[in-house]
């Protein structure tokens, strides 16, 4: 048997496997998703998933829990094809060293996520850097998890952040951590306009 020939019956064999667990995925519903991990991709994952959504004629919401004081390229499309944008507003909580201004910027915030996470209409909610609210405690852990098991039944949702909580991961479909290998930040290189945001 010749290189083209054990080429086409390995090809044939996976193909076969693929197709059979292609058959046996037969659920439809909304799914939960957490981007998560130190390494770069998480909300341009979520985001890129967004467009995908909004591509499709579906509507998409974002809320976002940490950023807000800088502009944002993501929002200054994504409100031209009507998808809202709820933002806390407050940048890095880092920075504010406001604890409770925290808190009450993150409760507000947080009302205007149940709204979306109870409301049909939306396909898909992108809930940016949801993380480190519970990881923080500035939001109550099972009022956003009972938030996110009683969603409409076809709505999906993707949560990211770093550090999502064991209870998150447990309770989602999908989880992807990402690893980080290298950063630019970590040489020297101002993060970009265009690209870091
Ligand atoms: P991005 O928005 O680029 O997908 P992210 O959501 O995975 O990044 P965040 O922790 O939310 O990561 O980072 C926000 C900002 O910090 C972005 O400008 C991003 O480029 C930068 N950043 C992400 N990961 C790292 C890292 N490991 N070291 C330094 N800066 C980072
Ligand atoms: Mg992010």
């Amino acid at each position: 048997m010749d290189a083209q020939e054990k080429h086409k019956i390995k090809s044939q064999k996976m193909k076969e496997k693929v197709d059979a667990r292609v058959a046996q995925a037969q659920i439809e519903k909304g799914l939960l998703l957490v981007i998560t991990g130190n390494g770069k991709g998480k909300s341009t994952s979520g985001f890129g998933t967004v467009v995908r959504c909004v591509g499709h004629g579906y509507k998409a919401a974002v809320v976002q829990f940490i950023k807000g004081k800088w502009e944002s390229g993501e929002r200054n499309l994504l409100e031209q094809y009507g998808v809202p944008f709820a933002v806390m507003g407050t940048g890095f909580t880092w920075n504010t060293q406001d604890r409770a201004g925290d808190i009450e910027a993150a409760t507000r915030v947080w009302q205007q996520a149940k709204a979306f996470l109870a409301d049909p209409q939306y396909h898909l909610v992108l809930l940016d850097e949801l993380t480190y609210m519970l990881g923080y405690d500035y939001l109550d852990k099972e009022e956003v998890l009972s938030a996110l098991k009683n969603r409409p039944e076809n709505q999906s949702v993707i949560v990211t952040g770093r550090g999502a909580i064991r209870e998150l991961r447990d309770m989602a479909d999908t989880v992807s951590e990402i690893k980080e290998e290298k950063h630019a930040f970590k040489a020297g290189i101002k993060a970009r306009k265009g690209v870091d945001w």
